[in-house]
């Protein structure tokens, strides 16, 4: 059998973000058996100046700062995709969700291990609900990573340029 692509994440379109948060309550379900925003692995973050929405999630990094740092080998590169957890090996030491330049790795809300996408997979199911396609699934590309940042930092500086792309002024002090 071939080996499986690897690098493989989930594309975000902003621009066909209604903001309806569906994929964060189906990828809860998926990994966690219940309908909670605060348990996915995707984040919809609202910017809420220019009115628009932003689905924040991990990008696979090739190599991936979370995994190459996690003092416990917790992490590990998927054959399908994202990053897998072994929730055994985890000590919840936050590492991975401090380096992640996407702020795509958040701490569960009791802080016991992080919310990293694994691609469920290979058919993610925030990608299967979105109902404006906004999601779709991509191959491994190289990209300039990002200073570290958090999640909304990083929703807030690519919103702003989509706004600027549509021509609505943005202060760089408030977003970009
Ligand atoms: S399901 Fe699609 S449209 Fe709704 S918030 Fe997520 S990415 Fe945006
Ligand atoms: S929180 Fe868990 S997965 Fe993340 S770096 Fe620490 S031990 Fe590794």
């Amino acid at each position: 059998m071939a080996e499986p692509a690897r690098g493989l994440h989930v594309v975000v379109d902003p621009s066909k973000c209604a903001g309806c948060n569906i994929c964060e309550l189906w990828c809860s379900f998926e990994h966690e058996g219940v309908f909670s925003r605060s348990m996915s692995r995707i984040q919809v973050i609202t910017y809420e100046l220019v009115g628009l929405d932003y689905p924040v999630v991990c990008q696979n990094c090739e190599p991936a700062p979370c995994v190459e740092l996690c003092p416990t080998g917790a992490l590990s590169k998927g054959r399908a995709g994202g990053i897998e957890l072994d929730k055994s090996k985890c000590i919840g030491c936050r590492v991975c969700s401090e380096i992640c330049p996407y702020g795509a790795a958040m701490m569960d809300p009791k802080g016991r291990y992080p919310l990293i996408c694994d691609m469920c997979g290979g058919n993610p199911a925030c990608v299967a609900a979105c109902p404006t396609n906004a999601l779709s699934i991509s191959g491994y590309a190289m990209v300039e990573l990002p200073a570290r940042s958090t999640a909304e930092r990083f929703a807030v500086t690519e919103l702003s340029k989509l706004a600027k792309g549509w021509g609505i002024e943005v202060r760089d002090d408030e977003g970009a």
